[in-house]
């Protein structure tokens, strides 16, 4: 017989949690309900993405460990969404923080192009520029990529997320049409006059949305990360670059999360050829940066367009884009913290997570994926992004979060992932498998 969640159950356990929860945690409790000042009362409207009433608040964060302001300590799998893909303040990145004097003065500093060569032999692609968030690395690599190619669209996966990117708050309408993302904050424009959407791994939509002629780009991640994991079926990754070679549009990959797959994300591990790769997050070590990659190709035809203002303001770059201090960061975390060594360890580590939560959840019709470094659960079996947002289930989600928060283990807010960083610990991944397992036959009876 297939199993029937008992909702009942879910309700009580999960009612349960909240309280344990609430009375836990008094301080942060008190900071959440003082806060007048603040919109939504926190510092980002995000932060009441919260399985409880109110946020955690931070004290310290070392590794991967975070303590809360009530003096708690937590395993950190969530690592601030990939934003601390290296560990909490890793020590090389503190020295280099440390002894950069001038954070940002207009002027370029020399580790600037030991980053691009680090990038460049990770990335393939050859030739890099800074930004200080993945979002912005995606808005001005599609602003060049409309700039080349003359067209107005871009193309992206149902359920795809590429940051605030106004072309890609979208999702699939039936017939194919583009509609805005539910929630869409007051979008610019109808997104259906500037943007393609179509799901993961399916090529006849995709073929079928190129053949007009008019997506200056398609925007991916190689593997979805944002709607759970979803990875490619075979063959899918090669005819999309095949297929957009063909009409004539770039390929731009996002390798903000899939950077977990390896030091070169899924483009080196899967020996892509994307024309332009983004990246942002994780590689100053949690201090703000992003960066797009282009191929030499790519770089001659940007640096032939001689309408183009790439140096005042045409834009393209912000007054903090590619500042000393962005850039001290990301040398040290390349060079010394999210090494190939590094890479190797964390993704032992995440194998040895997904098998503990796959024993945990056998004979449910749920799943567990990993990328490299990262794993994820997910309450069905999905093969694109329209089916995986059909498995989603927030009270599933928010009672797994509770749980495992009340005894010690943070997940991601957004998502029931886990990504491992060089400090993680088999211990760690330990204690997950051994509360997820409980939690899971609490539910189950
Ligand atoms: N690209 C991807 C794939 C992401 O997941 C995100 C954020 N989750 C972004 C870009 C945007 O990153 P940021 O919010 O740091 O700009």
């Amino acid at each position: 017989m297939p199993y029937m969640l008992d909702r009942n159950r879910l309700h009580d356990l999960l009612e349960r949690e909240r309280q344990t929860y609430e009375t836990r945690l008094p301080r942060s409790r008190a900071a959440y309900d003082g806060a007048g000042s603040l919109l939504g009362r926190v510092p980002m409207t995000w932060m009441n993405k919260s399985a409880g009433r109110f946020p955690a608040y931070l004290d310290e964060a070392r590794g991967a460990r975070v303590r809360d302001i009530d003096g708690f300590e937590y395993v950190d799998f969530c690592l601030g969404d990939t934003g601390a893909m290296a560990g909490h303040s890793p020590e090389p990145v503190m020295r280099a923080v440390r002894d950069r004097l001038g954070f940002t003065a207009m002027l370029p500093s020399e580790d600037a192009e030991r980053v691009g060569a680090e990038l460049t032999r990770r990335f393939k692609v050859g030739l890099w520029s800074f930004s200080l968030t993945a979002t912005d690395a995606n808005r001005w690599a599609i602003r060049l990529a409309r700039q080349i190619t003359g067209r107005p669209k871009i193309l992206v996966f149902n359920f795809c997320y590429h940051g605030s990117v106004d072309e890609t708050v979208v999702t699939l309408g039936p017939g194919g049409v583009t509609l805005p993302r539910p929630g869409n904050v007051g979008p610019p424009v109808d997104p259906a006059l500037t943007t393609r959407v179509v799901e993961f791994n399916d090529l006849d939509a995709l073929d079928r949305a190129l053949s007009h002629g008019d997506v200056a780009c398609v925007l991916m991640e190689p593997a979805l990360t944002n709607i759970g994991i979803v990875l490619p079926d075979p063959g899918f990754l090669p005819a999309v670059r095949e297929l957009t070679r063909r009409h004539g549009t770039l390929l731009i990959n996002d390798e903000t999360h899939t950077f977990s797959a390896g030091p070169g994300g899924c483009t080196r591990a899967w020996d892509l050829e994307p024309d332009i790769v983004t990246i942002g997050k994780s590689i100053a070590g949690g201090v703000p940066i992003g960066a797009y990659g282009v191929t030499r190709e790519v770089a001659d035809r940007i640096l032939a367009e001689k309408d183009a203002d790439l140096v005042d303001v045409g834009g393209v770059g912000g007054t903090l884009a590619g500042n000393a201090l962005s850039i001290a960061a990301a040398r040290a975390t390349l060079e010394e913290v999210l090494t190939d060594d590094a890479f190797a360890y964390m993704t032992t580590l995440a194998a040895r997570f997904t098998d503990g939560v796959a024993k945990a959840i056998e004979g449910l019709p749920w799943s567990v994926t990993q990328l490299g470094a990262r794993t994820e659960y997910r309450f069905g079996v999905p093969r694109n992004g329209g089916e995986s947002a059909a498995a989603g289930d927030d009270e599933l989600d928010d009672y797994f979060h509770l749980y495992l928060h009340n005894r010690g283990v943070l997940m991601t807010p957004f998502h029931n992932m886990a990504l491992m960083c060089p400090s993680t610990t088999t211990e760690d991944v330990d204690l997950h498998t051994a509360l997820f397992t409980s939690a899971v036959r609490e539910l189950t009876g």
